[in-house]
């Protein structure tokens, strides 16, 4: 067999190295799964030289796929363990939805733009990656109730606040994560669920695109 590093590996191991481990990603399961997924393929041809840096990508539609060391994060503080059903609400490219997929039993993720839900569908099946993620097209600002409840809910848009109704579809003991502030700035919110309470705390500062949709959870 031929152990020869093609120049994408290369840049796969920089990032996990540089961009994750150098900066305090710490789950062996997520560094292997963003070491392994082929994340160029979830990105526009004409960005795939960039596809490793650690910064957001356009994705068409005036949305973007978060930069590597989001999605690493987001995904770690899940504490995911193999077993779980998650639902993501976002699918954009459907990176996040494949990593979310390497680590848990089944991920169901919801997009409301219906060219990235396709677009998503397509990446993760061409990575394949899409044998336990399935794409939802519609408004996930609800969640998805007929699929309620789930252990860890990862929402890829920021609200002035977590939606009561993603609270309620969380199964107990679950987890949550989610950016909320401004529409300028937000905090990346871990929500833990357990024994009947509720518990936050702040992972970092971030800056994602606003949660359309919905009723009362968005921005005005
Ligand atoms: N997780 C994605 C990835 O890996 O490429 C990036 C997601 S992008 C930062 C945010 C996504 O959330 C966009 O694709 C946007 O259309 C979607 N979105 C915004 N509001 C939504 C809603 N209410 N329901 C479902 N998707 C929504």
């Amino acid at each position: 067999m031929n152990g020869a590093v093609t120049a994408t590996e290369a840049q796969r191991r920089y990032m996990v190295e540089r961009h994750l481990k150098a900066r305090g990603i710490r789950d062996e399961r997520v560094l292997e799964a963003m070491g392994r997924i082929p994340r160029e393929l979830f990105v526009p041809e004409r960005y795939r030289h960039n596809a490793y840096c650690d910064e957001p990508i356009p994705i068409g539609c005036g949305q973007t796929i978060s930069q590597p060391y989001i999605t690493a994060l987001m995904v770690q503080a899940l504490e995911l363990k193999g077993t779980e059903k998650v639902l993501e609400v976002g699918a954009g490219s459907g990176y996040h939805a494949a990593v979310l997929g390497a680590l848990a039993r089944e991920v169901i993720t919801i997009e409301i733009i219906p060219e990235l839900a396709e677009m998503a569908r397509r990446n993760l099946e061409v990575a394949g990656c899409g044998a336990n993620v399935r794409v939802i097209l519609g408004d996930g600002s609800l969640g998805y109730p007929p699929e309620a409840p789930y252990d860890a809910i990862s929402v890829a848009a920021a609200a002035p606040e977590i939606p009561p109704p993603l609270v309620d579809e969380l199964r107990d003991p679950g987890r949550l994560v989610m950016p909320i502030g401004s529409l300028d700035e937000q905090e990346l919110i871990v929500l833990t669920k357990s024994g009947g309470a509720t518990s936050t705390r702040v992972a970092a500062l971030c800056r994602f695109v606003p949660l359309q949709g919905g009723e009362g959870w968005r921005f005005d």
